[in-house]
């Protein structure tokens, strides 16, 4: 960790703070309206903790190995700790009592695994559905069609507590073609949100990543998940 590594993260954390205020008040919005999440995979915990000392008050891991080997040394008495990654369900009860949101669960087996989990230690767990918009074949998420489905079935289990929806639109280089997605995202959400369901509730809408969080917040993001453009480039060796 050198000198330069933490003013670089300093820097880009004011930067991103700026610029989630400017879309979010282009749709209407506060600052406060949005969610900045970090996502840390890769990044280590004294870089993680110097972030949080600065005012970030959320953070996601994507892998369950790697969030247990940092457990010990995040600063959370002022931050959230979230998952965000692909889940397998052999490995929820690694994390459900370290985690706040779970925002990655695409399928009932997931979903009823958590919340057995999470009853075991009398608690209930939030989750995010997480929703394959761009209808990749290769990606996690739930189609949009099934989603009424696993959010019905969902609702039944004491243990986890629907807050929202999650997804990752493809990469795409133009920007109109994204916000496409972020914009049929938000459709959904509020859909969804009318219904008023019993025991879910729509308040979470995690979209957005370094390349693309501006758009996202116009296009109705309340969470954005940010990695590189924070911390840098992520380094895998
Ligand atoms: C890594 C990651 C991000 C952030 O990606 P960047 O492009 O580095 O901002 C967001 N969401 C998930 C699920 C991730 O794994």
């Amino acid at each position: 960790m050198t000198a330069r590594s933490l003013s670089d993260v300093e820097y880009n954390y004011k930067l991103i703070n700026e610029r989630i205020a400017e879309a979010a008040q282009k749709v209407g919005k506060k600052r406060e309206d949005i969610t900045f999440l970090a996502a840390t995979k890769t990044v280590e915990p004294e870089i993680i903790n110097y972030a949080i000392s600065l005012g970030l008050d959320h953070i996601g891991e994507n892998k369950v190995q790697e969030l247990i080997s940092k457990y010990d040394k995040y600063d959370l008495q002022s931050c959230s700790l979230q998952f965000i990654g692909h889940l397998q369900t052999n490995k929820v009860r690694q994390i459900v009592d370290k985690v706040d949101l779970i925002q990655s669960v695409d399928s009932f087996k997931l979903a009823s695994e958590i919340s057995k989990q999470s009853l075991k230690h009398n608690k209930k767990t939030d989750i995010l559905i997480e929703v394959n918009i761009g209808r990749e074949e290769n990606k996690s998420g739930v189609l949009p069609e099934q989603l009424d489905e696993l959010l019905g079935q969902t609702a039944e289990l004491e243990g986890v507590y629907v807050k929202g929806l999650m997804a990752i639109p493809p990469i795409c280089e133009n920007k109109h073609k994204i916000s496409v997605f972020f914009n049929n995202m938000n459709k959904i959400f509020i859909d969804i949100s009318q219904k008023k369901l019993d025991n879910i509730n729509m308040t979470i809408l995690s979209m957005g990543m370094s390349a693309d969080y501006y758009e996202a917040i116009l296009e109705g993001a309340n969470m954005i998940r940010v990695g590189s453009s924070l911390f840098g480039a992520r380094n895998y060796t």
